[in-house]
């Protein structure tokens, strides 16, 4: 078997056919290609595929043949070590951050995975400056029911700190991702934007991990964004205004 490599594809298209990045995904998926499908800001698509040199050549020469496909341009890229072939851009799901005065205080951080809350207790917070590692300590799934609430529980309370959509990543699929311990993910919050990665540094019941956001365009080096945007996004008070509130 020959050795793996890779490309990048962009495609113009013709019109804006919303099921033409499944049917890449189906064709790169046949020829056993992994990598992933992504829509650009100018409408067209890009391709990066890995696998059979043979099998390459096969999936160019498919996109070609499409209606749908205008021009076909490649060019080499670095092999990834891709193990599926994903639709990147779209939501998987939702996400929220909810900050929590319970008998600590912490922000619950939420991802939707199957149908699921999965949820991690960070002490600290979520952080947008990459350098800061969040100690993450994993915590029992909650409905989606639960993005919603917010209000005082006996003498603590909760807010709605930040949601939004979010878009799984990485070289693995979600959820064998989690299982693994590392899961790379973007978040469109109001707060929270851009690319984060959940690391498990230590196994057993309540699992520790590390919420670290990734360096892109929207990281904010040197920033505290809980201290500097401590409003709910749901209701804009804090949850110091909430808890005050609710005992005047
Ligand atoms: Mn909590």
């Amino acid at each position: 078997m020959s050795e793996a490599e890779a490309r990048r594809i962009f495609i113009e298209r013709n019109g804006s056919d919303g099921s033409l990045r499944e049917d890449i995904r189906s064709r790169a998926s046949r020829l056993g290609l992994r990598g992933w499908v992504r829509l650009m800001d100018d409408g067209g698509l890009c391709i990066h595929a890995e696998g059979r040199p043979r099998a390459l050549d096969g999936l160019a020469e498919s996109l070609r043949s499409m209606a749908a496909a205008r021009a076909v341009t490649e060019e080499v890229a670095h092999v990834e070590g891709h193990e599926q072939f994903a639709i990147r851009g779209m939501p998987a799901g939702v996400f929220v951050v909810q900050e929590h005065q319970a008998t600590a205080h912490h922000f619950d951080v939420r991802l939707e995975v199957e149908e699921v809350m999965r949820s991690w207790a960070v002490p600290k917070g979520p952080s947008m400056d990459p350098a800061v590692k969040r100690l993450a300590v994993e915590v029992e799934d909650h409905s989606l029911a639960h993005n919603d609430y917010e209000g005082r529980d006996g003498r603590g309370g909760v807010i709605i700190w930040d949601r939004g959509d979010y878009e799984q990543g990485g070289r693995v699929p979600w959820p064998e991702a989690l299982e693994r311990g590392h899961a790379v993910f973007v978040l469109h919050g109001q707060k929270l934007r851009g690319g984060f990665a959940l690391q498990r540094t230590g196994a057993g019941d309540k699992a520790q991990w590390l919420l670290i956001k990734r360096r892109d365009e929207f990281a904010l080096p040197g920033s505290d964004v809980t201290a500097d945007r401590p409003e709910s996004v749901h209701s804009g008070v804090t949850l110091g205004e909430l808890l005050a509130g609710a005992s005047a």
